[in-house]
């Protein structure tokens, strides 16, 4: 194979799409950000968008051959059948995202997962190489888990890992419709919003509420513990079931360091007892997560291994 192949990956968020050219390696070659069309426009309007970034790709001057697309987005993603169920931040709903890419451009497709995807990028290009058992949470707008037990992916036809909409307890409403949710008081969202509710001080995010927890305000150190208390419920349910050796934490909120990761460490110690305690890691792949696991997705498409999923 010449060292220059290389495969179109592409992270289609609600705002951004985030695209790269990637080599077998995992290498990034060229990037590309772009705006996502309004899901106003309609769901024709963001695949045309994701067809003509790869196509600006295919235009990069140089010796670069694009091999295979990867794509994925958030929301229930069924990679079995390459099918955007439900991502309602662009507008998709039951959507054969994977065979209409494979038609558009005559490459083969991976399509994915952003967090599964993203999973998939740390545990063989991040944080997680080496490891069997593995779990990462994203946390930003919302919280959920990328699962890989025993070197294998859990997928649940796209279901897997929503440990952001279990209810804990607390009562307060949640996007998903439910109560008492962990996301509804420890997404980075959820912390903004809430600081603001109660302060009646709006904040631009998390990161703000952190720095006002460090200059001793009480209200950020609530709603700061009541975040902490609620994730590690969420991680030591997950390390009982399934007893991972790390757990990555990445997302806007795992840049908050020490701030995050002690209280959290404490708090799942005291609930795991006699249960092997996982690793609390930052993830290493920051933003680059999503397209990285697409390229992987691409590159399986070019040439099938043996993962399940
Ligand atoms: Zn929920």
């Amino acid at each position: 194979m010449s060292p220059t192949d290389c495969v179109a990956a592409l992270d289609i968020g609600g705002t951004t799409i985030k695209a790269a050219l990637v080599d077998r390696q995992g290498t990034v070659m060229a990037r590309l950000r772009r705006p996502t069309p309004s899901r106003d426009d309609g769901p024709d309007q963001v695949l045309a968008a994701a067809l003509a970034t790869i196509d600006e790709f295919a235009g990069v001057p140089g010796s670069r051959r694009v091999r295979a697309v990867g794509l994925v987005v958030t929301g229930i993603v069924d990679e079995r059948r390459g099918v955007a169920v439900h991502s309602q931040n662009v507008g998709w709903r039951d959507v054969p995202v994977r065979s209409l890419v494979e038609q558009a451009t005559g490459l083969p497709v991976g399509f994915g997962h952003d967090v599964r995807a993203g999973t998939l990028a740390e545990w063989r290009l991040g944080a997680g190489r080496g490891l069997e058992d593995l779990v990462f949470v994203p946390i930003g707008t919302g919280v959920s888990a990328g699962i890989v037990v025993r070197g294998r992916l859990i997928t649940g036809d796209g279901y897997a890992g929503e440990i952001g909409h279990v209810d804990v307890g607390h009562g307060e409403p949640c996007v998903c419709g439910g109560r008492g949710c962990v996301e509804a008081l420890a997404s980075a969202a959820a912390i903004a919003r809430r600081y603001a509710a109660v302060s009646g001080r709006p904040v631009a995010g998390a990161r703000e509420v952190a720095e006002r927890l460090v200059a001793g305000d009480p209200i950020a150190r609530r709603i700061w513990d009541e975040a902490t208390d609620a994730l590690a419920l969420a991680l030591a349910w997950t390390s009982v079931v399934l007893a991972p050796q790390a757990i990555l934490l990445g997302g806007g909120l795992a840049r908050s360091g020490s701030l995050l990761f002690e209280p959290l460490a404490l708090a799942l110690g005291g609930h795991l007892g006699v249960v092997r305690r996982p690793r609390l890691v930052p993830a290493a792949l920051g933003d680059d997560a999503g397209f990285l696991g697409a390229a992987l997705l691409a590159w399986e498409a070019v040439q099938p291994s043996s993962r399940k999923s």
